[in-house]
């Protein structure tokens, strides 16, 4: 199958592309993205069909419905990746937390957050697709914290890649720090700034846009590519877990085949959402998907306005930053699936333009047949955390504690919900700690010792190695330096 663009064609570059194209040079035609021609129709046979079926045989079906250029042993190594997860036979667990409330848990990779799902399976194809072209490539991240520990994690020692991560130094937890310098590898680059994660964002950017910084890479014979949010080689990854969750209820004899569930996803930049709906289009059933936000709640006012609008809006940090998002990107691919390119065209250089936009009366009508949302602040958030774990046991994170407010709000109770969870408590601690003990500023180390103790979990191998292990990225910078520095380690 080959990827056509959400806003149109500009003649500049091919009409359609393959996969492996896509993945290569994600910004498409009048800066829009690549969406496939079509997207496959699983439907009931499929799900009955994978009922018995491990996580990766249910993900390699999927993969191969997509058609795409990626040769099924490279599938299947990348799908390996999954055995490194806490279970390897169901990577994720879907649990039951209350009557008709369940968790998908999307964190149980080796960086602890649910950019594991998409990045680990990523890293193999990535690699595979330069080693074929016999091309070199330097994948450039900016992270508020778990991209950047997810990505060097799976671009470690790869063939044909290496990696920069920009992160602001002082912007991330402790954890999360730890987990990007400490990592040792000839290809991997970490890069600290004396700034906000906007800085490390806008520098990469502009990086990304820079023919003169392409043109130093080329002599020393180095293509760039960017590991972000909207590469279709992270969506694709990203429809396999609403699949499994659905099915994991279906063998927990908790539904039957074919009843309506909703879907409720944290989301910053609409990736885990985006999997969703794809899942929904290609045949599961649901009946409806909430999106839950926090303070930056741009979704929350776009499905219940049609208004996307940006022109009072500053980034409010929250105790759950990698949803301290204004510009959600994956939302483009919705509208170019509901409305089409010539919309999505318009939509998208008004929000460029006039940093808004807003959806005519039917449109709005059609996006909220789909969608649902509501937002939570802070002080709420923590509230969630506390009455989870003191009422059902169950220990929430700030990103996944969002998802209990629109729980409350946008969803009958009796149309079971599965939460997604993104980040495991082990990486947002300090946070988790205040809501259930009080306790306040607490280190990362501190705040997961409380907790520990607490909640009688133990602190998982990887998490607890990071505070002895040695700091060998030193780097930190201003962020005028950043190319020098860069073409240092090139
Ligand atoms: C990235 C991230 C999100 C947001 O996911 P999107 O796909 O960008 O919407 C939510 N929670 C955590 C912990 C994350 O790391």
């Amino acid at each position: 199958m080959n990827f056509i663009q959400t806003r149109g064609f500009d003649k500049s570059r091919a009409k359609s592309v393959t996969f492996s194209e896509a993945i290569l040079n994600p910004i498409a035609s009048f800066g829009g993205l690549y969406v496939p021609e079509k997207l496959p129709h699983l439907g009931e046979e499929f799900l009955n069909k994978h009922l018995n079926s491990s996580y990766k045989e249910l993900a390699l079906d999927m993969l191969e419905q997509f058609e795409i250029d990626i040769e099924t042993y490279v599938l299947k190594d990348a799908l390996a990746l999954y055995d490194k997860f806490d279970n390897p036979k169901n990577p994720v667990p879907v649990v039951k937390v209350k009557e008709n409330l369940f968790v998908s848990e999307l964190y149980h990779g080796p960086t602890r957050a649910f950019k594991d799902m998409a990045l680990q399976p990523f890293g193999i194809v990535l690699s595979s697709i330069a080693q074929k072209r016999g091309e070199n490539y330097l994948i450039l991240a900016a992270t508020s914290g778990d991209t950047g520990p997810a990505a060097l994690e799976t671009f470690k020692n790869r063939s044909n890649v290496a990696v920069a991560c920009l992160y602001p130094d002082g912007g991330t937890s402790d954890v999360q720090r730890l987990q990007m310098v400490t990592e040792n590898a000839k290809n991997l680059k970490v890069i600290g700034i004396n700034g906000v994660f906007d800085d490390a964002q806008s520098a990469l950017k502009r990086l990304l846009a820079s023919d003169e910084f392409k043109k130093a890479l080329q002599e020393k014979n180095i293509l760039l590519s960017a590991a972000n949010s909207v590469n279709f080689g992270r969506i694709i990854f990203q429809i396999i877990y609403h699949i499994h969750s659905y099915l994991e209820l279906v063998r927990q004899k908790v539904i039957a085949m074919g009843e309506k569930v909703y879907l409720n996803v944290p989301s910053g930049n609409f990736g885990n959402a985006l999997g969703a709906y794809y899942a929904w289009k290609m045949g599961l059933f649901v009946e409806k998907i909430i999106i839950s936000s926090n303070e930056n709640n741009v979704l929350t006012r776009l499905i219940k306005t049609g208004k996307y609008d940006l022109r009072d809006s500053h980034v409010v940090n929250t105790t759950s930053p990698a949803m301290d998002i204004l510009k959600s990107s994956n939302v483009e691919r919705v509208l170019y699936d509901m409305f089409g390119y010539e919309r999505t065209r318009e939509l998208m250089e008004s929000l460029e333009s006039k940093n808004f936009y807003e959806l005519s009366t039917d449109e709005l009508l059609k996006l909220r047949e789909c969608f649902d949302a509501d937002y939570c602040s802070d002080d709420e958030g923590k509230k969630y955390i506390n009455e989870m774990f003191y009422k059902y046991n169950y220990l929430l994170d700030p990103h996944t504690a969002t998802c209990l407010k629109s729980y409350t709000t946008c969803s009958k109770p009796e149309v079971k919900t599965i939460v997604y969870s993104t980040a495991e408590w082990t990486k947002f601690s300090p946070v988790i700690a205040n809501a259930l003990t009080g306790e306040v500023d607490a280190e990362d180390i501190k705040a997961l010792v409380a907790i520990s103790k607490e909640a009688k979990l133990e602190i998982p191998a990887m998490i607890k190695e990071l505070f002895s292990k040695e700091i060998v990225q030193k780097t930190i910078i201003e962020k005028e330096d950043i190319e020098k520095e860069i073409l240092k380690f090139i």
